[in-house]
This record gives C-alpha cells, sequence and structure tokens, in this order.
C-alpha cells in the first residue's frame, strides 16, 4: 500500500534535529509491503499540519505522521488531526490509569501538562507505548488513515515495529502479502560511472527489480530492490539478480549488505592461511585500522609500519636511500620497496605499501594532490598500482586505504 510521512518539528526545518525518523520509517515498513510515495516536514503549527495532513490525505488516502505528539504546548499534531476527522479529543481513563501507573513505577511526579497525553480523538485507536509517556494514535474514517507516532525516535522506532508493523501487514489478505525488499551488492576499486558501463543493459533484463548505484568513499554499492512481490518470490528474484551483478562487476563485486572490505580481505587471507603485514605513509594507519577493527584480525595481520618520515622508510622498510633522493617518496619504485620491505621485516606472506600526496599541499604538475602509489608484495613478483583520487585530504586518504584494500583482495587465492 501507499503512504505518505509528515514529520512534524520546529527543530528539524531549523536543522538542529536531523530527521532519522523518515529513514527509519520507510526501512521498517518496507517489508510490509508499504511504499512511502511522498514525505513532508512541517514546523510544530496547528494549521501547518492541518494542511499538510489533509493534502497528504487527498492525494493518498493515508498518512503517518512523526512528532508533535508530546505533553507541551507546541504539541498540537493530535489536536490539528482531530480537526480533519471533525473528531472531539476526549478524556481516556484507561489510558490516563496507564500513565499514572507508570510514573508510579517510575517513581517520577505526573506533571499537569501529562493530562494532556490522556485526550484521544474520538474513533481513533491507542497505540499503547510501553517505551514512553506519549502513546500512537491510529485514526481512520471517511477521509483515509492517519497513524501518529511520538517524534523521540526510540519511542517511535517500537511503536511502528510492535503496533504499526503488524496492524499494516493485516490489512493485506495473506495471498496478496507483498513486500518492498533490497539486497546491496558492494563493490570496490571501480568510479560509479565506469560500474554503470559494466551494468549496462542488466536494468532492462532484471526489470520490475530496479538498480541504485549508491557511490560512497570507499566503493559504490549497488542497491537491488524489488517492488511488491511476494516476499519469498522478492527474496529469491533478488538473489539471482544479485548474482548476475557480482558476475557483471567481476573482481569489483566484494560483498553484500554490509559486509567490510577489510573484513572479505582477512577472510580470503585466512582461508589461503596466509599472514598480512602492511607499510603506510599517507594513510598514517588507516589501513591498519580497518583491517585490525574487524575481530579475529591477529592471525592474519602481523604488523604495521607507518612510515611517514623517509628515515622510517629507509631504516624500518629499507627503503634504499637512493630511490628516495631519484624518484622521490611518492614514486612506484618507492612503493614497491615499501612493500618488500614490509614482507621482508614482518616475514609474512603478503605486504601492501600506500604512499601519496593527501594535500591540500605538496602536489605538483606531475603528481597531483590524489596521486597514490600501491605496492602489493605476494607471489613470486610485487604489482605495483598507481591511482589519482579526488577530494580534500580526508576523503583521498580514506579511498586509498579502501583502494589498498581492494587491490590486495584481487591478488588473494580466491
Ligand atoms: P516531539 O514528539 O515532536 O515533541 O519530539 C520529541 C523529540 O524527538 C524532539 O525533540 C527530537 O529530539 C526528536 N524528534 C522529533 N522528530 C524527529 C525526527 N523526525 N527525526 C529524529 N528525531 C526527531
Ligand atoms: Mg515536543
Amino acid at each position: 500500500m501507499d503512504l505518505e510521512l509528515v514529520t512534524v518539528g520546529t527543530e528539524l526545518l531549523l536543522g538542529f534535529t536531523v530527521d532519522t525518523n523518515s529513514a527509519e520509517l520507510a526501512q521498517l515498513l518496507a517489508p510490509h509491503g508499504v511504499q512511502l510515495v511522498r514525505g513532508t516536514t512541517v514546523p510544530d503549527s496547528a494549521p501547518g499540519i492541518r494542511s499538510a495532513v489533509a493534502d497528504a490525505l487527498a492525494r493518498t488516502g493515508a498518512v503517518i505522521i512523526t512528532g508533535g505528539l508530546g505533553p507541551t504546548k507546541d504539541d498540537v499534531t493530535k489536536a490539528a488531526v482531530a480537526e480533519i476527522f471533525d473528531a472531539p479529543l476526549e478524556f481516556d481513563d484507561v489510558l490516563w490509569t496507564g500513565l499514572t501507573e507508570r510514573f508510579r513505577v517510575l517513581g517520577r511526579e505526573l506533571a499537569a501538562s501529562n493530562r494532556t497525553q490522556a485526550y484521544v480523538p474520538r474513533g481513533a485507536t491507542v497505540l499503547t507505548n510501553r517505551w514512553g509517556t506519549a502513546p500512537g494514535l491510529w485514526l481512520e474514517g471517511a477521509c483515509g488513515l492517519v497513524i501518529m507516532l511520538p517524534g523521540v525516535p526510540y519511542e517511535m522506532r517500537k511503536l511502528a515495529e510492535h503496533e504499526v508493523g503488524p496492524r499494516l501487514a493485516a490489512r493485506q489478505p495473506a495471498h496478496t502479502s507483498t513486500a518492498i525488499l533490497s539486497h546491496v551488492v558492494r563493490t570496490a576499486g571501480i568510479a560509479e560511472s565506469a560500474l554503470n558501463d559494466m551494468l549496462s543493459g542488466l536494468d532492462r533484463e532484471l526489470a520490475p527489480i530496479t538498480i541504485a548505484f549508491l557511490p560512497q568513499e570507499a566503493g559504490v554499492d549497488v542497491r537491488l530492490t524489488s517492488w511488491g512481490a511476494r516476499a519469498d518470490v522478492a527474496r529469491r528474484d533478488l538473489e539471482r539478480a544479485a548474482a548476475e551483478v557480482v558476475k557483471r562487476a567481476g573482481v569489483h563485486g566484494y560483498g553484500h549488505g554490509d559486509e567490510d572490505l577489510a573484513a572479505v580481505v582477512l577472510e580470503r587471507a585466512r582461508s589461503a592461511a596466509m599472514t598480512i603485514a602492511v607499510a603506510e605513509s599517507c594513510t598514517g594507519g588507516l589501513v591498519t585500522g580497518r583491517l585490525t577493527a574487524i575481530p579475529g584480525s591477529s592471525d592474519v595481520v602481523i604488523g604495521s609500519i607507518v612510515a611517514y618520515h623517509n628515515k622510517v622508510k629507509t631504516e624500518a622498510l629499507q627503503v634504499p636511500e637512493d630511490l628516495l633522493t631519484s624518484h622521490g617518496a611518492v614514486s612506484e619504485p618507492v612503493a614497491r620497496a615499501m612493500a618488500d620491505g614490509a614482507r621482508r621485516v614482518f616475514d609474512v606472506d603478503a605486504a601492501i605499501s600506500v604512499t601519496g600526496i593527501a594535500g591540500p599541499s605538496g602536489g605538483s604538475a606531475g603528481k597531483p594532490v590524489g596521486t597514490v602509489w600501491f605496492g602489493l608484495a605476494l607471489g613470486r613478483e610485487t604489482a605495483t598500482v598507481e591511482r589519482v583520487y579526488p577530494g580534500d585530504r580526508r576523503q583521498v586518504r580514506h579511498r586509498a586505504a579502501a583502494g589498498a584494500l581492494f587491490e590486495l583482495l584481487r591478488r588473494l587465492p580466491s
């Protein structure tokens, strides 16, 4: 079913509160076959809420609202919606008793303003809030369906999960019950446009499943979405579609869902019984940080040297001094020598090195800011790769760290 979303809060429009409720609700409701077709944000003002909700009802017939259900004067959602339905607010004794009991258990004093929370538009169903004081409300009538949830994200989430999701699911007869489901394929080492070319024509092949490209610092995620098929059918189709994306993406597709690139590297190295060491210059430990953030990494990662100053490159990694003077620290021969050095020093099966210009200064015509050389010492030969990353210092460093992990991954035995 289609649903519109109205988030209420002056704070949201001032930008001091980030609207996380919209994103969370969209994710929570999709598995129940609910598609959010439009979202509107309005301030804590009764006329603003009234017109947004009335418009949404006229367009779509069903609205979910978060915010403005608290006990304070600026919480006016309930009254605004009651007006649309022409439903008077009535005192609900059961709700009041529950609230009183809740405050007694918490050892808190009930404020006079809390009494407003026990008023309910006539005909509304109370969605019991066991996680806070503002109950959710479900109001259905001639003008459509309105679901009201508190703004506090934790309470909103709990009510959406326990009260709203099941009620919406129950509105669909079992045999027609559908879901909106997604599957993410993760890629690295390739730009969005190049990946788009590799997957060209796939959107037609996979329709009605849709494809979205989500470029991030560490790589491009490909989100496949199935809209409104039966959940088991959707899952099967998504699995097939994901396999096709992975096949087309070749070495670049490394994982699914929220799988981490570093975790995939470790897993691959572990199953090949290989050990890893790292030599980092411009990334200053980011590669090692990502690897060692994964529990159990110590059986694969032996050690790392942050070789920032040339002295450390020559002394700790045994990079020949003349390479540094004749080619510069950011160069193919130095990247190679750093990786070879790390492999020797730590006596490992595979070593990665990173040396680059993170900026903002230090660039030149031949070596612009963002130039990064990787060295990959494994097998018989040490490979080197040059990349030029866009972005500021932080982005170049993080992109380089992901690039290093990807260059290692593609060389590990699969
Ligand atoms: P309210 O129910 O509107 O009084 O909101 C209570 C609190 O919930 C606010 O002070 C915000 O911190 C938070 N909140 C309200 N709406 C949202 C939203 N859309 N996303 C995230 N937090 C919210
Ligand atoms: Mg409030």
